[in-house]
C-alpha cells in the first residue's frame, strides 16, 4: 500500500487461501463458494477478518469505500453484513435493508449524542461507533427486539470506550486496518450477547454509554485524537515492520 510503511495487502491472499480452489466468477458464485467451505468457527472468523481487511486495504490504497461512519472504520459494517448474508442465511433484501437502516439510526444517535470523529474522540468514536452500528443492525436482522438492538449497540460501544487514535505515520493503515476486524468481531459478540439476554436486566443503557463516550472524548489527551503524537505512532519507528 502507498505511504511508505510498506504494509502488504492481505485480503486477496486470504480470500484465495480460504477458497481452497473452489471456483467463482461473480458475487453470487463467490458467496456460494464461501458457504460451501462449511461453518467451522475459525473458518468464519477468517472470513469476517477477510471482509473487513479488504475494505480497509482499499481505503488505504485510495480506492472507493462507503463511509460508515468514517472511511477508516468502513470495514466493520460490510464485514458483519457479509457474515449475516453468508453465514446466517441472510441473503434477503428485506433483511439487508433493515440491517442498513438500523446501522444508520444508531450512527445518527451516536453522532448527535457524542461524536463520530476521531479528531474529537479518538478511535472509540470511529471503530467503536461502527461496531455499535453493526451490532444493532445484526441483532435487528437476526430477529431481535428493539431493546435487544439497543442493548447490542450499548455492549459494542461499552467495550471500545477509551480507544485511542494513534495511526503510525498519520496513515490509516496501522492500527486501522486490523482494528476493523476487531470491531466486526466485537459487533457479532455484542449481538449474540444481546440476543441471549433479557434487556430488562441490563445495567448500562445506550444513552449512558453514549454520554460516557462523549465524557471520555473530552477527557482524552489530544495526543490520541488523530494527531499521531502518541501511542503506536511514536513507539513504532517508521523503518521497522509492525510486528
Ligand atoms: S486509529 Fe484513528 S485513523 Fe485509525 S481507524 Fe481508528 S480512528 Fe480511524
Amino acid at each position: 500500500m502507498p505511504g511508505g510503511l510498506l504494509v502488504n495487502r492481505r485480503a486477496a491472499d486470504l480470500n484465495k487461501k480460504l477458497m481452497n480452489g473452489r471456483p467463482y466468477s461473480d458475487y453470487e458464485t463467490w458467496t456460494d463458494a464461501i458457504r460451501a467451505g462449511g461453518n467451522d468457527f475459525k473458518y468464519i472468523l477468517d472470513w469476517v477478518s477477510c471482509f473487513a481487511l479488504a475494505v480497509n486495504e482499499e481505503n488505504a490504497s485510495f480506492g472507493r469505500v462507503v463511509t460508515a461512519p468514517t472511511n477508516g472504520a468502513a470495514g466493520v459494517i460490510p464485514a458483519v453484513l457479509h457474515y449475516f448474508i453468508i453465514f446466517c442465511n441472510g441473503n434477503q433484501n428485506e433483511k439487508i435493508i433493515q440491517f442498513m437502516l438500523t446501522a444508520s439510526e444508531i450512527g445518527s444517535i451516536m453522532k448527535k449524542g457524542a461524536t463520530i470523529s476521531a479528531a474529537m474522540g479518538g478511535c472509540q468514536a470511529e471503530i467503536g461507533v461502527s461496531s455499535a452500528m453493526a451490532a444493532a443492525a445484526l441483532t435487528e436482522a437476526m430477529g431481535g427486539t428493539q431493546r435487544q438492538c439497543l442493548m447490542a449497540a450499548e455492549i459494542a460501544m461499552e467495550h471500545h470506550l477509551g480507544l485511542t487514535c494513534d495511526p503510525i505515520g498519520g496513515l490509516v493503515q496501522i492500527p486501522c486496518i486490523e482494528r476493523n476486524t476487531m470491531g466486526a468481531i466485537k459487533a457479532i459478540t455484542a449481538s449474540q450477547l444481546a440476543l441471549q439476554t433479557a434487556p430488562d436486566f441490563a445495567k448500562v443503557s445506550l444513552d449512558a454509554v453514549i454520554q460516557t463516550m462523549w465524557d471520555t472524548a473530552k477527557d482524552m489527551n489530544n495526543k490520541y485524537k488523530e494527531t499521531s503524537d502518541g501511542g503506536l505512532a511514536v513507539n513504532i519507528p517508521l523503518s521497522l515492520s509492525e510486528c
